[in-house]
């Protein structure tokens, strides 16, 4: 008998495998059931065309068998088997899976593109095996051959005995090194766990001998050890299976298997395309954030089935950052058994998948919020501030995608309302949509620049995230309304006579007003008479493009490049206290100089912004009762 030599590639990607590109071992047995399935499938394609041989399920199925003594796994399958040519072409030669091998032939030269490219299956065995022996008989030949190799050194093939059709396949699996263990493969619920992984949903019955423990005969106390022959796999994948048959809590139980999270899924899509591209989906949108959630832990993705055949864990290519909360998992027949990360990133049909997700995952998020209010707040309340994230990033290329699933707290309504929402109930004279930031919305409530917005009877959204504002400023507009801060410059409130009055007031008192400012040069950018201040006797309002809130949240970066608003000092001329600044101007300059001081403290202490020498600021206030 003489040895054959491999294909040049096939000894390449030989030598890739022992070195184990695949960087978990266990996916050997993966594509050895994946394979074993395959010939199945083809010997019950065969019995549809050809009327001398008859499909009987019961007869069709994956038997394993782990010895740990001889160190042996065996791979059995009832399928099509191989003829010695088959045998010779097949395992001798690289990824000879009919068609794709030829449609690829160009990247055979490097090996690495293959392994992203072919489910190269076979030499995975390789990865845990010395030796590996295939015995084989096919539905079209009485005679059954072995094929045995150990590795990159050639195979050999001789005539040998099987009494049925089919295949079986044994690994001699390596000795444990100091590195690393090959045991566990012989391991039977480290097979059984790795079969549930991989390969639950694999159509036929993957069998093996499980050891129970059963009562000893009579004795009901007594336990003892059998071993019996169980079906490991659980065959129908739900994802499959028409919706009609299943129920709310199949799906709940399939989360919970699928350990998707410790919570029950708010709402689940259940998704059969049939398109330009093809693929089951199921996907979830758990109840409560992760705990990880917001951290850079957090690892988003989908898994992702080739026909039943798991090939990811986390396919993050298959969810924006934005939807990064939802769970599940993706089948789809038009992937090729895809192992390489940095193919898939390039692969077509992924693409067109993630399109589609995120398409069926808005219409089901405002399907949700328009029929559901309660069940979308608890949505929003976990990952509203994803979406806006999402609104903010990709300098704000998705913001149509979001834009109707944005929430923000309403001065009017008490509650989260949308912005759809806050548009249709502006009166005809509002020009904007207003808002106003701050820690937290019993905050916002009481800051003194909302008085006047809300005098006008005008809606105020709270913003209480830090991501907030720069959202907005990334939308610009809704339904060509601009956002207005309630502290920016000029509210665009229609000058009424109280507003001619300020104005009228700012010009009797410009002395006043320049003096004040020179004593607050570099800190305050203006001083002005307030048009929008009420009852209170000041505040404090920016120009131009950076608001207090993000000179905060962009002075906390680590870059801190040092931003600062443009502030202006607004006094309500209408208050008791300008009457006395005025009163003393004339012969009391310090004591002008000191009112100003306290009040821009005071503004500084309104918005949550520290104080530049507290100590100063309290002897100031001493000053005064005294
Ligand atoms: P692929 O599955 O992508 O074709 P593999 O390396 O896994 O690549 O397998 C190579 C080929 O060997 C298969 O296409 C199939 O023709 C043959 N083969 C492998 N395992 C079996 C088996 N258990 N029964 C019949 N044919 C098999
Ligand atoms: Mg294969």
């Amino acid at each position: 008998m003489t040895k054959k030599q491999f294909e040049a590639e096939s000894k390449k990607l030989l030598e890739l495998m022992v070195n184990s590109i695949y960087s978990q071992r266990e996916v050997f047995l993966r594509e050895l059931i994946s394979n074993a399935s395959d010939a199945i499938d083809k010997i019950y394609y065969k019995a549809l065309t050809d009327d001398r041989l008859t499909f009987d399920k019961d007869n069709y199925y994956i038997k394993i068998d782990a010895n740990k003594d001889n160190r042996t796994l065996t791979i059995t399958d009832t399928g099509i088997g191989m003829t010695k040519e088959e045998l010779e072409s097949n395992l001798g030669t690289i990824a000879k899976s009919g068609s794709q091998a030829f449609k690829h032939e160009n990247e055979i030269k490097d090996g690495y593109d293959i392994i992203g490219q072919f489910g190269v299956g076979f030499y995975a065995a390789f990865m845990v095996a010395d030796e590996v022996t295939v015995v084989t008989r096919s539905v079209d030949g009485d005679q059954a051959y072995k094929w045995q190799s150990t590795g990159a050194d050639g195979y050999t093939i001789e005539p040998t005995e099987k009494d049925i059709v089919g295949t079986e396949i044994t690994l001699t699996i390596k000795e444990n090194t100091e590195e690393e263990s090959y045991d566990e493969y012989l391991d039977e619920n480290r097979l059984q766990s790795i079969v549930k992984k991989y390969s639950d949903f694999i159509r036929y019955p993957i069998k093996m001998n499980v050891t129970v423990q059963k009562p000893k005969d009579d004795d009901e106390k007594e336990l003892e050890d059998v071993v019996e022959e169980q079906t490991i796999n659980s065959m129908v994948p739900i994802w499959k299976k028409n919706k009609t048959e299943l129920t709310a809590e199949d799906y709940e139980n399939f989360y919970t298997e699928k350990r998707y999270g410790f919570d029950k899924p708010l709402t689940h899509l259940h998704i059969n395309v049939d398109g330009a591209v093809r693929y089951n989906a199921i996907l979830y949108i758990p109840e409560n954030m992760p705990f990880d959630y917001y951290s850079k832990e957090y690892e988003k993705g989908l898994e992702l089935y080739s026909n039943g055949v798991l090939i990811m864990d986390k396919c993050a290519d298959l969810l924006p950052d934005y939807f990064s909360f939802v769970k599940g998992l993706v089948d789809s027949e038009d992937l090729s058994l895809n192992i390489s990360r940095e193919m898939l990133q390039h692969n077509r049909q992924l693409k067109l998948i993630e399109k589609n997700i995120v398409k069926k995952v808005k219409a089901e998020l405002k399907k949700l919020l328009k029929n559901d209010r309660e069940k979308y707040e608890t949505f929003y309340n976990a990952f509203g501030r994803q979406l806006k994230y999402g609104v903010y990033s990709d300098f704000g290329q998705n913001k149509d995608v979001l834009q109707d699933l944005l929430m923000f707290y309403s001065s009017s309504e008490k509650k989260l309302v949308t912005l759809e929402e806050y548009v249709s109930r502006m009166p005809e004279n509002q020009k904007y949509i207003y808002y106003a930031t701050g820690e937290s919305n019993e905050r916002i409530e009481k800051l003194p620049q909302t008085e006047m917005v809300l005098d006008k009877g005008y809606e105020i959204l709270y913003f209480t995230d830090e991501v907030d504002e720069f959202a907005i400023r990334m939308l610009m507009n809704y339904d060509e309304k601009e956002f207005k801060s309630v502290s920016s410059g000029d509210l665009g409130i229609e000058e009424d006579d109280k507003d001619k009055e300020a104005k009228a007031e700012e010009k009797d008192n410009k002395e006043l007003f320049d003096h004040m400012k020179s004593v607050l040069s570099g800190k305050v950018k203006d001083v002005r008479a307030s048009q929008r201040l009420k009852s209170h006797p000041v505040c404090l309002s920016t120009d131009g493009e950076v608001s207090i809130e993000m000179e905060k949240i962009l002075n906390q970066m680590p870059d801190n490049q040092n931003i600062k608003a443009d502030k202006v000092l607004e006094i309500n001329v209408d208050h008791e206290v300008f009457q006395s600044l005025k009163a003393n101007f004339d012969h009391d300059k310090q004591k002008v100089e000191l009112y100003t001081q306290l009040l821009y403290n005071q503004a500084l202490l309104i918005e949550g912004l520290p104080i530049t020498d507290p100590v100063e600021f309290t002897n100031d206030i001493c000053k005064v009762m005294v």
